[in-house]
């Protein structure tokens, strides 16, 4: 098969979709691999470390979506990528369509195979393909969220994890999975205190046992969210509904509840957020203010540490990326149901079910 990898064109979006290590096995496998030059760039491979990896290089995206059976890549195709897809390629990337009419739209147009890396599931009910950039986006939650407490960034002015004699930031975490969890122990690290909501007690369970009493467990639920806003420093949405759009937990109304220059860090953004007053940003323009609270809602965080986020993703995906160039996605989904779950649009249909609910298309 020939696998392709264009250049992600994403704003402030470093990472790619695969890594030399990843084009080595697929050319082990027999595969032909093009990847555009400078891809890897951001992520710190250069063009010589995928050719000594045996893979091709192409001039431009254009090449590389004619010439390629798969395209792998890591974000959304983009407007002008949708445009190049066609009938019976397969598309390996992230897609999150749930909020995202446009592209669900174009995918169908195009009559491509799309399969979607955050739907793609385990034998543990977990999604291993969401999980390492979860990690990562997780991980900078806390880490972004301080620099925008931070006075000049429009922030009250505390410090995460306070000084002797002045205390420290109360963090609040909704949704204890792998982001909630991730974003939970960065926080604890930097001294801050830490309370993390989520609706399943076997989660609750598990951070309990976990952090040993570093941080604060409670339910989630509408009042028990609203009596911590007032106390609040930040907050992260860290929630899921696989393949839903997230639902809204913070009214713009519940912002009054919260101190001026608090902050909200909606990691769900790439789900539609989970505050109502979330609208996604990027890098470049990280945060904006609503009522006088804080707003970061960067979509794709794991791209601002774009080498660790491409090495963890590549890992994750070359199996899957393997088999499906290996048996053809047919073959590949009917031999993983896993991996059958990522299926999202095939030959102009929709083929997941929450997506099909959450944009009234049917399935
Ligand atoms: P996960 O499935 O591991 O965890 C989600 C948790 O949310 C679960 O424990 C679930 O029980 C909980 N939950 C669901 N509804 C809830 C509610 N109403 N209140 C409290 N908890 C609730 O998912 P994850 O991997 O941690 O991902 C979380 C979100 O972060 C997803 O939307 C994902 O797409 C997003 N994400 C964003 C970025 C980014 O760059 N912005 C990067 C990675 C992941």
């Amino acid at each position: 098969m020939k696998l392709g990898c264009p250049t992600e064109i994403k704003p402030q979006e470093f990472r790619v979709g695969m890594t030399p290590n990843a084009a080595h096995e697929a050319v082990q496998h027999g595969h032909e691999v093009l990847i555009q030059a400078g891809a890897g760039m951001g992520a710190g491979f250069t063009d010589d470390d995928y050719t000594a990896a045996g893979a091709r290089l192409a001039g431009t995206a254009e090449e590389v979506f004619a010439a390629a059976d798969m395209i792998v890549k890591v974000k959304e195709p983009q407007s002008a990528e949708r445009k190049m897809l066609r009938e019976g390629q397969v598309l390996f990337t992230y897609l999150h369509l749930a909020p995202d009419p446009e592209q669900t739209k174009d995918l169908l147009a195009s009559g491509a195979t799309c399969i979607a890396y955050e739907t793609v599931t385990d034998a543990r009910g977990g999604l291993p393909l969401l999980a390492p950039m979860s990690e990562v986006a997780g991980r900078l939650a806390p880490q972004s969220g301080a620099w925008a407490l931070q006075k000049a960034n429009g922030g009250s002015g505390v410090l995460m994890g306070g000084v002797p004699g002045v205390r420290p930031a109360n963090v609040v975490i909704v949704g204890g999975g792998v982001v909630g969890t991730a974003a939970a122990r960065v926080a604890a690290g930097m001294g801050a205190n830490v309370t993390v909501l989520d609706r399943s007690i076997p989660r609750l369970s598990y951070l309990d046992d976990v952090f040993m009493g570093r941080l604060t467990t409670q339910y989630s639920d509408q009042h028990s969210l609203a009596t911590l806003l007032p106390t609040a420093d930040m907050v992260i949405g860290a929630v899921l509904i696989p393949g839903a759009a997230a639902p809204k937990l913070i009214s713009r109304e519940q912002l009054s509840l919260m101190q001026p220059g608090s902050v909200l860090v909606d990691v769900a953004i790439d789900q539609g957020g989970c505050f109502e007053t979330s609208k996604a940003t990027t890098h470049q323009d990280p945060i904006y203010d609503v009522d006088g609270i804080i707003h970061y809602c960067v979509a794709n965080m794991p791209g601002a540490v774009a080498r660790t986020s491409t090495i963890a993703l590549g890992n994750a995906t070359m199996p899957f990326m393997l088999a499906l160039a290996d048996k053809g996605w047919r073959q590949a989904c009917e031999d993983d149901p896993h991996l059958l779950n990522g299926l999202n649009v095939h030959a102009g249909k929709l083929t997941y079910y929450a997506v099909g609910k959450a944009l009234g298309i049917d399935v």
